[in-house]
């Protein structure tokens, strides 16, 4: 072996060449030819230089020079072949041992018990997407098994801002260690218009999977803020960004190649492309839908017995759950397009959150705010705690700005600023207690000296 053939990844047959010149990987651009200096270069490219040296107009000596030239940014070890323009071969199909086991795989309460540990309340969309995420990849599974094709359990999340879809999805991947990608509906246009076309989300997938092809195959998709792609009324013009984009999604959903550039973002010529099929990938789409309610409403009134119609709109009007009846007829009104809705077979909403909610937010989930700070100021040896009105409060404050829990973290480092600056002066200080009347702002925080900290006591609201 030559010597200078012992690099790093030349170990491993895990990479696979992609060519100097159009930068497409073996897979596609076929058998590469070997040049000095780990150069690689597809048979077209080849042959093009050949027939430019023949047609009198190309230097080849100067091409081998720049060929041979160190790229900046690069170690020698990595010139001329960057890491991220490389990508991780496909392993062949015989050998693959299934990548989810389905032993593997926790069963619904399990999952839902662990999401329990971070997400407050939402009790039917934690079951709910215990149950998908259960068949979705036990039906990835079966399908490496046999030919009995079980249907995709893509989801559609129903839920007004700041109510927890985004964390819920976040928490779900973590705790499933898939990748993960994120992406807004209201960036996404037809392919060809300005703005994301929708295929970037895959790329997205593939990053997020380190390139790891087979890994991006099993990860989530999220696209969030669905309800902005819904079908425009007035269709005087070109709905590059409504009902197109859920037309373009469709094949997304429901598994296709797709083609994809690794280490950017665009396709263009300098970038090695791969492929990626959608048809294991779990796509999440979540929204607030506004004035579904309405909708809904009306139809229930509808639907009811004429006469008593005005009757019953009053109590639907009360319903705090109303959400929670929404039916596929409804999201079609509401502007998506049925053959969308057919691929989002699992439907669930939801709730807003309420003041106890909040409260349970700030204190309870494993990386609740509240620990967070009270970590924070133990390393300074000062034990934090908050009363039972101060958390109200915070909530009551929350709820005004009605952006769900989002407003908690806003709200409470605007206090928690002065108590962070002020504390680590003072070395005597041993406990600090949050105040109702701190929030306020018509109080003082109660602070305690270094041996006169008084226990936590649960029955007398304090946190
Ligand atoms: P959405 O996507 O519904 O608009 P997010 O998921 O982004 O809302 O929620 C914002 C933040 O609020 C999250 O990062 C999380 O910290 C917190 N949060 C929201 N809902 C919950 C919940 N049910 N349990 C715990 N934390 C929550």
């Amino acid at each position: 072996m030559p010597e200078n053939d012992n690099r790093k990844d030349d170990n491993t047959t895990e990479y696979e060449k992609v060519c100097f010149i159009c930068r497409r990987p073996e897979s596609i651009a076929g058998k590469m030819i070997d040049l000095p200096n780990h150069i690689c270069v597809c048979p077209d490219c080849m042959q093009k230089s050949f027939d430019a040296m023949n047609n009198g107009g190309f230097d080849y000596s100067q091409f081998m020079n720049m060929a041979g030239m160190p790229m900046m940014g690069f170690t020698d070890e990595e010139n001329q072949v960057p890491k991220r323009q490389r990508i991780k071969k496909k392993k062949a199909q015989e050998e693959k041992p299934p990548a989810l086991n389905i032993r593997d795989i926790p069963a619904p309460h399990k999952i839902k018990a662990q999401l329990d540990e971070y997400v407050v309340g939402q009790e039917h969309a934690k079951k709910a997407m215990s149950v998908a995420v259960y068949n979705h990849y036990k039906r990835v599974a079966a399908d490496m098994m046999d030919e009995i094709e079980i249907e995709k359990s893509n989801m559609l999340m129903i839920g007004p801002t700041g109510s927890g879809k985004t964390y819920l999805v976040r928490t779900l991947a973590r705790l499933l260690d898939v990748p993960l990608a994120i992406t807004d509906a209201t960036s996404l246009t037809e392919a060809g218009y300005i703005g994301d076309d929708i295929e970037s989300v895959v790329s997205k997938l593939l990053a997020a999977a380190d390139n790891d092809v087979e890994k991006a195959e099993q990860g989530i998709i999220f696209i969030d803020e669905i309800d902005k792609i819904a079908k425009k009324k007035s269709t005087s013009q070109r709905d590059v960004s409504g009902e197109s984009v859920q037309q373009g999604m469709l094949k997304l959903l429901e598994g296709s190649e797709i083609e994809v550039p690794v280490g950017a973002n665009s396709k263009n010529a300098m970038v090695p492309l791969t492929t990626i099929n959608t048809k294991n990938i779990l796509f999440i789409c979540g929204g607030a839908f506004p004035d579904l309610d309405r909708i809904i409403k009306t139809r229930l009134a509808k639907n009811s017995s004429i006469g008593f119609g005005a009757d019953l709109k009053d109590k639907f009007d009360h319903d705090k759950k109303i959400l929670e009846k929404v039916t596929i007829e409804d999201l079609r009104t509401f502007g998506m397009i049925p053959e969308f809705l057919g691929r989002l077979p699992v439907v669930f909403t939801l709730q807003g959150l309420n003041e106890e909610m909040l409260v349970k937010i700030l204190k309870e989930p494993k990386n609740a705010i509240l620990k967070q700070y009270q970590k924070l100021l133990a390393l300074d040896e000062v034990k934090l705690e908050f009363d039972d009105e101060a958390l109200h409060s915070i909530a009551k404050k929350a709820i005004e700005k009605d952006t769900g829990a989002r407003a908690l973290r806003a709200i409470i480092e605007e206090f928690m600023l002065d108590i962070m600056y002020e504390i680590p002066k003072d070395d005597s200080i041993g406990q600090v207690t949050i105040t109702g009347a701190y929030i306020e702002g018509t109080g003082g925080p109660i602070i305690r000296l270094r041996g006169q900290e008084v226990p936590m006591i649960e029955s007398s609201g304090t946190y």
